[in-house]
């Protein structure tokens, strides 16, 4: 087994008017999800409610960025997935008669799991990068996420943030009186409440890079013996190809926050103020979340100690992006690969992340 390649992101985003994650109607008010955040305050601490948006409702968003675009680069991705509905080979029926050989796969008692597994990989680049869980009648496929997603919250530093209900009225007088009492049950007029929210959000983005395209159930049988082995995987070419997906799809996610629903009338006015990416080798480091302004130079600093605690063997590479008018309390100080836009920012780590996976996998 190879040695690992990871990146972990932590983004802040200025965001305004939006409803990207409604959780549930109450009569006719569609509320925004919101939670409840500790924030220190003086010598102590406060206990608030502020909206938020979930990881799933951003998974979503990020999950259908990756299958629109493996499509376009004509990267193997479902047909399910490819309409933006995740089943991901979760019902037998929908498998057996969408996709009859694959389903002869996944059935078979003589194919053990890692097989099982590898064969959806393959299929699929959606769920090799986002993870699935298929259960069949027999046994359980399963496979984790090579890709982590927080909640998106406001930024406790400071914590601005604002929640409001915006009266909405479908406006039809005429076709409300032509119906007379009928209009009473079929209510062409309506009136309803969307509540909106807007914050300085942050949330943190871990990818696993080294595992794109190579299997997780290592354990499997053959004839009398048991065996281990983990290095089952496609051709590192192609798995180089969705590493990139992967780190493409999230820039993509960035540039214009498509996540959660009420885009025909609740676009959010979505504003990218900074972020960082720590890119490691071989073990995994998560970077600061942006509550705080000096989260940057704080990664930086785990980043350092954990070079000198770790020894000789760990590795890293930090980039950083800014906007100096959406996020201008933002500390880059001193930070030799600060960007000031999002795709410069992604090409920069890309970079760095698509060298150190070729030469994990070995592809000049
Ligand atoms: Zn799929």
């Amino acid at each position: 087994m190879g040695m690992g390649v990871y990146v972990s992101f932590s983004f802040r985003v200025l965001v305004n008017a939006e409803a990207m994650n409604a959780v549930e109607s109450l009569g006719n008010i569609i509320r925004h999800r919101k939670a409840t955040v500790i924030v220190p305050r003086g010598n102590s601490h406060q206990v608030v409610t502020v909206p938020v948006v979930s990881g799933e409702a951003i998974r979503h968003g990020y999950q259908f960025e990756l299958a629109k675009l493996a499509k376009v680069r004509g990267i193997k991705v479902c047909k399910l997935c490819e309409q933006g509905e995740f089943v991901k080979h979760g019902i037998e029926d929908l498998i057996s008669k969408l996709e009859p050989d694959l389903y002869k796969t996944l059935s078979s008692d003589d194919v053990n799991l890692r097989d099982k597994e590898y064969a959806i990989i393959e299929s699929c680049a959606v769920e090799d990068i986002a993870g699935f869980l298929v259960p069949m009648r027999n046994v359980q496929i399963k496979r984790t996420s090579r890709v982590e997603v927080s909640y998106m919250i406001p930024a406790i530093d400071g914590l601005k943030y604002g929640l409001d209900t915006q009266f909405h009225v479908r406006h039809a007088p005429q076709a409300q009186q032509a119906l007379g009492q009928q209009g009473q049950a079929a209510q062409p007029q309506s009136i309803y409440y969307i509540e909106s929210a807007s914050a300085i959000y942050t949330f943190t983005v871990n990818i696993d890079l080294t595992g794109i395209g190579q299997v997780s159930n290592c354990i499997y049988r053959e004839g009398n013996d048991i065996k281990i082995d983990c290095n089952k995987a496609l051709d590192p070419s192609e798995r180089v190809r969705r590493v990139e997906l992967a780190l493409d799809a999230l820039a993509e996610l960035i540039k214009r926050g498509p996540i959660g629903g009420h885009h025909s009338s609740y676009s959010p006015h979505w504003l990218p103020g900074s972020a960082v990416a720590l890119i490691t080798r071989p073990i995994p480091t998560v970077a600061y979340p942006g509550h705080y302004t000096n989260f940057i130079i704080k990664t930086r600093d785990l980043a350092e100690g954990n070079r000198a605690l770790l020894g000789g063997n760990y590795a890293y590479v930090l980039v950083a992006f800014k906007d100096d008018k959406v996020d201008p309390g933002v500390d880059v100080q001193g930070i030799s690969e600060a960007k000031y836009s999002i795709p410069e920012f992604f090409m920069a780590v890309k970079e760095i992340a698509l060298n150190w996976v070729r030469e994990e996998f070995g592809v000049k």
